[in-house]
């Protein structure tokens, strides 16, 4: 599953079972789950 690190914004394949939350990059611990948070514009009818 991938998570990006709230601190240097990379994309990490997070493994809880593994090594638990935790981004490869930096050691930073919070991590936001990847979706691509595009700023939709609805423009409601
Ligand atoms: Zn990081």
């Amino acid at each position: 599953m991938a998570y990006i690190c709230t601190r240097c914004k990379h994309s990490v394949e997070i493994d809880y079972e593994v090594m638990g939350i935790r981004c490869q990059y930096c050691g930073h611990r919070i991590l936001i789950k990847e979706r691509p948070t595009l700023i939709k514009k609805v423009e409601a009818v």
